[in-house]
């Protein structure tokens, strides 16, 4: 028999291809080199993007009203033929522009209300972030929430594959539903546009991470669960396969990624008892991109760990007080 042959064959294969264009810190100069012809890589490696942007056509209605914050459910296209469904939570009595958070949920049937539900697995945190004065918007990501596909022939496995053999990608269509988002947050003018941050669980943190990267607009992000490596998550067993996206583990790690991010903030929330994403990676990331924060002068808590007791899910106690603080810098 011949299978265990086959295994080895591809363990070869990712160690022999893994990760070719690795970032650079043999000078600060190289290493913004590196990341512009990175995000220039990493770009096209989400796919196709629109050539020029919609109207938003924004619709909202009030759903709900606490002693703290308005919620408001949005609808607003993000291209030619497609829409957003999201929440706008604002806190009451803003006397001057907030902070803003872009909130973002996993690969969760209820979408964006997941994200205020504070005994489910998000701990309620697009509601934490309203209550502590930031203004939130948690859309629904495609597939999810009000965005998830009817009954018929084009499911979510055959749009997945299908983009992708047209050379656009599933989290390329996402990515660009996020970056209408933060053009969106930025024209309340109840939002400090230069103090908006991004946060999420699994895919949620793996959208964090793609925008964080390509937006240098996000000032800080929080990645809960999903940054580790490629070759322990995604290379090493069965996932949702959305997030497979050819060249992607040829170019960049996760590390690599996270790398496009700094020196802005970046938090990595992870679960000790997470089984799909092991926390050692996840501190070991951190370590990795330690010598790159200290290279461009930053406070060494602009890149901070925090490995909880939970599994995977958003724990908060640390991500949510870092994140507020980073925000509400002057
Ligand atoms: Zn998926």
């Amino acid at each position: 028999m011949f299978g265990q042959e086959i295994v080895e064959f591809y363990h070869q294969t990712v160690q022999a291809s893994l990760r070719q264009s690795p970032f650079d810190t043999s000078s600060k100069a190289a290493f913004a080199a590196w990341q512009v012809e990175s995000r220039e890589r990493l770009s096209a490696i989400l796919g196709e993007m629109p050539a020029e942007t919609v109207d938003f056509n924004l619709q909202r209605e009030t759903v709900e009203e606490t002693d703290t914050y308005v919620r408001e459910r949005l609808v607003y296209a993000t291209r030619p033929g497609l829409h957003a469904t999201a929440y706008l939570l604002t806190p009451k009595n803003l006397s001057k522009p907030a902070p803003a958070v872009l909130a973002l949920h996993g690969h969760s049937s209820g979408g964006k209300d997941e994200c205020l539900d504070p005994n489910g697995l998000y701990a309620g945190f697009a509601r934490t972030f309203a209550e502590q004065g930031c203004v939130v918007l948690a859309p629904d990501q495609i597939g999810f929430g009000e965005r998830k596909f009817p009954e018929g022939k084009v499911t979510y496995n055959v749009m997945v594959h299908g983009l992708n053999m047209l050379g656009h990608t599933l989290i390329g269509v996402r990515y660009w539903d996020l970056a209408r988002a933060l053009d969106l947050l930025e024209t309340f003018d109840t939002v400090k546009a230069d103090r908006i941050g991004v946060m999420g669980l699994s895919l949620g943190g793996e959208m964090t991470m793609f925008v964080a990267a390509l937006q240098e607009r996000v000032h800080a992000a929080c990645v809960s669960c999903y940054l580790t490596s490629h070759q322990s998550t995604f290379l090493d067993r069965p996932h949702c396969t959305c997030g497979h996206l050819r060249d992607l583990a040829r170019h960049f790690e996760h590390v690599d990624i996270s790398a496009m991010i700094a020196p802005r903030p970046l938090f990595l929330e992870a679960g000790r008892k997470d089984d799909s994403f092991p926390y050692e990676d996840a501190e070991a990331l951190a370590r990795d991109l330690r010598p790159i924060y200290a290279m461009h002068g930053n406070d060494p808590s602009d890149i901070g760990v925090h490995s909880h007791g939970g599994g995977h899910v958003i724990d908060g106690s640390q991500s949510i007080p870092w994140m507020l603080e980073r925000l509400n810098q002057a």
